[in-house]
């Protein structure tokens, strides 16, 4: 390809992109494919001539977009929304052409330097305490990671990084039952192993409880366990709840344990002041993450994590061998020692066009704009009378199930609801996903997509009660 063929293609491309988004929900929302099937229309060999992007482009069409899951349709209600904008992808095409690595500053000074202001700009932004320091990672499950592999050095004195866990082998994390997936699999990657995860019970809001934290602490220092890290989630991935910091910091700070919190979904709400009650405690929190890859319009990867003191942070990862070695050391940041991989994507850049683009007030509009329809749905939900809400509404998540008088079988109700979101995802017109709550089924509706508004939501609504009758 040479630069004229590139330009005209490129073009091409930017017109489709643009129809994409203004046609998106034309699509079903979920891909509507077997397993296997992709795969079946994909060549077994590699082409060894060139082929034309005509060609390239025309099998993007048939094959790849039919088996895609449209998470950018304003009726995608599943999981939690991985939003995105047109800043966002303006700003990732500048990146994919620049191609740089940005692993230390000397690979790209512009890179490190936007990086580091940008995350200040997120401190101020989300209220976070001044003495915090960021830094963009790919995901929260690796910031999370990372927020272990330093607790795990500052209690071993730096020495599990030389030796190995010998005599070390005692470590204890605390989360609540709640807690997203990633956090046991982070155990299991820093070398704790599994057993050395203590899950502690929620209340009846799904909030961890402090009482039972203290409890577990107490008795695993009487069994000689030495405790190492809790996780405070704010915003669990089932139901949004809200584990209360303020009382977790306190028994944190008394045991001196690492405290780490997950706010990888509802961190994004800390730019609306109305919200910063969540973070009651944080200036005795060690390390946040939040994605604003989730929630703030900027497109998958751009994870923000934060630390109380990032000089843990560098000893635990750095390295340092010859060919890295540069004149400008000290003097700013090489962010390659503040994460796992050593090569690094120009995710700054996107975050910078976002705020920029939306502003302040334009992030907090759309984000009180969702909280608003979040609360509306639950109202709706709440006042009729076959449906119930499952769990409280602090955020953008609604859990409810279809519950229609005259049935007490727990197990009927289940598959009822099952059956349901079922159907309405099969319906290709909107896409649920679904959790257990005090061991019920209940179908969660996330709402958090970049250009979702009242009319998506009624219409979801009306097509849930439509396909609730006669199931
Ligand atoms: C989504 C989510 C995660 C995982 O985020 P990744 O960036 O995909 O690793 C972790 N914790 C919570 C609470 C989440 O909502």
């Amino acid at each position: 390809m040479n630069t004229e063929e590139f330009k005209k293609q490129a073009h091409e491309f930017v017109d489709w992109m643009a129809e994409y988004f203004e046609s998106v929900e034309k699509f079903p929302v979920k891909a509507k494919v077997n397993p296997g099937e992709i795969l079946e229309k994909l060549p077994l060999n590699p082409p060894a001539e060139a082929e034309s992007m005509d060609e390239i482009f025309r099998d993007f069409r048939q094959i790849i977009l039919p088996g895609m899951t449209h998470w950018q349709s304003p009726n995608f209600f599943a999981y939690f929304p991985a939003n995105s904008s047109y800043p966002s992808v303006l700003a990732e095409m500048l990146t994919a052409t620049l191609g740089a690595q940005c692993m230390i500053w000397e690979t790209s000074p512009a890179a490190a330097e936007l990086e580091e202001r940008v995350m200040n700009w997120l401190i101020q932004m989300m209220g976070l305490p001044q003495q915090f320091e960021g830094v963009i990672q790919d995901t929260a499950s690796t910031a999370t990671l990372t927020a272990f592999l330093t607790a795990r050095e500052k209690a071993s004195q730096f020495q599990i990084n030389e030796t190995g866990f010998e005599g070390n082998e005692k470590f204890r994390i605390y989360c609540s039952t709640e807690t997203h997936s990633s956090i046991e699999k982070a155990v299991k990657i820093a070398g704790f192993g599994k057993s050395s995860l203590v899950k502690i019970g929620v209340d009846e809001e799904f909030k961890m409880i402090p009482g039972l934290l203290k409890e577990a602490i107490i008795s695993d220092l009487k069994q000689g366990f030495r405790p190492l890290c809790i996780v405070a989630t704010i915003g669990t991935t089932s139901t949004t709840a809200i584990d209360p910091l303020e009382e977790i910091a306190q028994i944190s700070s008394e045991y001196k344990i690492w405290l780490h919190v997950d706010a990888a979904l509802a961190g994004s709400a800390l730019i609306l002041p109305e919200f910063r009650w969540m973070i009651n405690g944080i200036e005795k929190v060690d390390s946040f993450v939040f994605n604003p890859h989730k929630w703030l319009f900027t497109n998958f990867d751009c994870s923000a994590y934060f630390v109380r003191d990032a000089e843990l942070l560098i000893k635990t990862l750095e390295i340092l061998p010859e060919y890295l070695k540069t004149n400008s050391r000290g003097q700013v940041n090489d962010y390659r020692d503040w994460g796992i991989p050593l090569g690094r994507r120009f995710r700054a850049l996107k975050l910078w066009f976002v705020i920029r683009n939306f502003g302040q007030n334009g992030l907090q509009e759309k984000l009180r704009y969702h909280l608003q329809l979040s609360q509306q749905l639950k109202e709706t939900i709440n006042e009729s009378d076959d449906f119930e809400i499952m769990a409280p509404v602090p955020l953008n998540t609604i859990c409810f199930r279809y519950n229609p008088s005259g049935i007490n079988d727990a197990a009927q109700l289940d598959k009822m609801n099952e059956t349901l979101m079922h159907k309405l995802n099969d319906s290709g017109k909107v896409y649920f996903t679904h959790t257990r709550l005090n061991g019920n089924y209940a179908i969660r509706f996330v709402i958090g997509q970049t250009n979702v508004t009242e009319k998506h939501i009624n219409n979801a609504w009306d097509l849930i009660q439509e396909f609730s009758q006669g199931i």
